[in-house]
């Protein structure tokens, strides 16, 4: 059993008028086995905490912490993150130029496993992967998101996740651009690793579409930098139903 637990987080991003406070104080624990929906409308940080996360240098955490089992995960540098079993998929995933995605997905094992992979079962479970999420083979011989679909980023982003199975993944939009296709594809691929793992997700999304194919066990709203608001599955039901006005007007 791990626990990823973000305490009292405050963010400021760098801009061109120097730093603007965005996260501004951020409290979350999320365990092995569960499934935490972030939601909210957009501009209210959701990004920004999956940034966070991952160690982007253009987050300065100005107060709090975020710990993976007690370490202290803000001084980890971002390739210790992922050894330490952090997956995040980012919202605008960089172009990777001359690397394969075969190449870059053998790269990442090797990485966080410490070894590179045994070829012969590598080579089958990233082909069965790929199956799974109807991707064709010839896929592995493109360039990392070079001229990449909107789709084609974020079924490369859960053949990753699935491959290399993290310990917390933190999948930022992954609804966003999919019909509704893809969506259950993607989705399958979440759900695989549900199932077959204690993996923790943090689920970021703007709409409830994907929760009606990835339960919630918890929803947390962001408003303005913070939670305003957290429950059970019922309270994504209810921002499909009423939206998020109730929480812009109230002036949280
Ligand atoms: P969300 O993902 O919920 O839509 P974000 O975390 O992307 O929200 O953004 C929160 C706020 O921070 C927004 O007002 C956004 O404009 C601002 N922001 C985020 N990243 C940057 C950046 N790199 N430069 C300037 N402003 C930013
Ligand atoms: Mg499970
Ligand atoms: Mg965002």
């Amino acid at each position: 059993m791990s626990t990823l637990e973000i305490k009292n987080l405050h963010v400021s991003v760098e801009t061109a008028d120097g730093p603007k406070q965005i996260l501004r104080g951020v409290d979350l624990t999320v365990n092995s086995g569960e499934t935490h929906a972030i939601m909210g409308p957009n501009g209210s940080g959701k990004s920004t905490l999956a940034y966070s996360i991952a160690g982007h240098p253009k987050y300065d955490v100005t107060d709090g912490q975020i710990l993976l089992d007690g370490e202290d995960v803000l001084e980890m540098s971002v390739d210790e993150r992922a050894r330490a079993g952090l997956f995040l998929a980012m919202q605008y995933p960089v172009e990777v130029p001359g690397v394969t995605v075969a190449n870059f997905l053998r790269t990442a094992k090797t990485a966080i496993d410490g070894e590179a992979p045994k070829l012969r079962t590598w080579t089958g479970q990233v082909s069965e992967a790929m199956k799974a999420l109807r991707m064709d083979g010839e896929f592995a011989q493109r360039n990392v998101n070079e001229g990449f679909s909107g789709g084609e980023k974020k079924r490369h982003e859960i053949l990753q996740m699935e491959l290399l199975r993290p310990a917390f993944a933190v999948l930022d939009e992954t609804d966003s651009g999919l019909d509704v296709d893809a969506l259950r594809v993607v989705s399958e691929g979440v759900n695989r690793l549900k199932e077959t793992s204690e993996v923790g997700v943090l689920l970021i999304t703007h709409y409830t579409r994907i929760l009606r194919y990835i339960k919630p066990d918890f929803v947390h709203v962001f408003v303005n930098g913070r939670v305003a608001e957290e429950g059970g599955p019922e309270l994504a039901e209810r921002l499909e139903a009423e939206g998020y006005d109730r929480f812009l007007g109230a002036g949280v």
